[in-house]
């Protein structure tokens, strides 16, 4: 059992907010995915400790689920989640980091994806495994212009290999920039200059897609995906109804209920109210990951609001949002519907996820990797 400070929480009556995170939505959400991408396998993501969630309940839930295959971003990561599943396939996408990180690579069983052509000689300099030679993932650059080698380094390197048998790649890969835009030239462009890059090493299994490109489908599926946010129940292309379960609801505790007259003001900065009202004082802030770019400072016609949910209705946040305290306006709830130590959903099943990173001008995975360290987070699994 590996331990985090996030499971030695004391206890939800002693928290300002809950996180439930539903790991049979997460479960569904895997078997969604392998539907769609079919025949093609479906790796977990699950770096930057599974977008926030918990990398050791997320990895072992997809692994009962049959996910066999797992990338992390860094060596870090890859080394705790050994220690989670010690049989999984465990990819790490920033590469070697150095000669030194290679000897942790080897000790932990993890395997490089190779950036550079630095990457690929530390890799053959670090050497065989007794009678094996060690295995290696390949990214090559087809256009976003991060990570990866060249067209020429890759070309190049395919020749010396075949030559040497020097290094092992089990898996080729690149990354599209654009699959979230469902038709964008990027994608084909991309998609034509893999296949041509892949042919280079007919042995590696073959992988371009995240979640968007799942949905994309076709020939971006190859022989294995790699989603990340929609296993986590973000929406992977905006507009798109999704079919993903909502896997976090983060739910905020009200401390306080106040009642304030029209043209009185709440919170840092005096927003003033425009009607009679009556405040739900939120125990969470932006500490929380709840962030302060969902304060609503100006008239209530200048921006939709970020809403919240509470006693089946929608509610906006009113006021600059603090560090520890959120103010929703709940007047058109009623007199004395809501009250101290209820619970309002910032999202979840009635608030989607999306909705709220729109509302702050950010993406669901920023939302999610920016989840606070103080919520009570609470595990929910029903099958097994
Ligand atoms: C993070 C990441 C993914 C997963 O992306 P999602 O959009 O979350 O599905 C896949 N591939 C690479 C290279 C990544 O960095």
């Amino acid at each position: 059992m590996v331990t985090t400070a996030l499971t030695d929480h004391p206890g939800p009556h002693l928290a300002g907010g809950h996180l439930i995170i539903d790991l049979d939505a997460l479960a569904h959400n895997y078997r969604l995915l392998k539907e769609r991408a079919r025949p093609a396998d479906v790796a977990g993501v699950v770096k930057a400790n599974a977008y926030g969630l918990g990398i050791e309940p997320v990895a072992r839930t997809l692994w009962e689920e049959g996910c066999r295959r797992f990338f992390v971003a860094l060596p870090h990561e890859g080394i705790v989640l050994r220690q989670i599943l010690p049989e999984a396939d465990i990819f790490v996408f920033n590469g070697l980091f150095g000669a030194e990180a290679a000897a942790a690579y080897g000790a932990a069983r993890l395997i490089p994806v190779l950036n550079s052509p630095t990457d690929l000689s530390m890799w053959e300099a670090y050497g065989w495994d007794g009678d094996v030679r060690r295995p290696c993932a390949l990214h090559v650059e087809t256009g976003i212009n991060r990570l990866g080698l060249t067209a020429d380094h890759a070309r190049q390197f395919a020749e010396e290999n075949a030559l040497t048998g020097a290094l092992t790649p089990i898996l080729v890969m690149t990354h599209l920039a654009c699959a979230d835009v469902p038709g964008h030239p990027m994608s084909a462009a991309q998609l034509a200059r893999f296949r041509e890059l892949r042919r280079l090493f007919p042995d590696a299994t073959a992988s371009i897609a995240n979640s968007a490109g799942v949905f994309l489908g076709g020939d971006y599926l190859c022989d294995v995906v790699r989603p990340g946010i929609a296993l986590y129940g973000g929406n992977p292309i905006s507009g798109m109804e999704s079919p993903l379960r909502p896997v976090v609801t983060a739910l905020s505790r009200v401390a306080q209920i106040r009642h304030l007259n029209a043209g009185e003001t709440v919170g840092y900065g005096a927003t003033p109210v425009h009607r009679d009202s009556i405040i739900a004082v939120g125990s969470t802030g932006y500490a929380d990951g709840y962030h302060r770019a969902l304060s609503r400072t100006g008239s209530p016609a200048e921006r939709i609001p970020a809403h919240s949910f509470i006693h089946g209705r929608r509610v906006p946040v009113i006021g600059r949002i603090s560090m520890d305290l959120t103010l929703f306006d709940v007047t058109d709830l009623g007199e004395n519907a809501v009250a101290p130590g209820d619970m309002i959903e910032l999202f979840g099943p009635n608030i989607p996820l999306d909705e709220v990173a729109n509302a702050c001008g950010t993406i669901s995975y920023e939302l999610l990797t920016s989840l606070g360290q103080r919520y009570y987070r609470e595990y929910v699994r029903k099958q097994s």
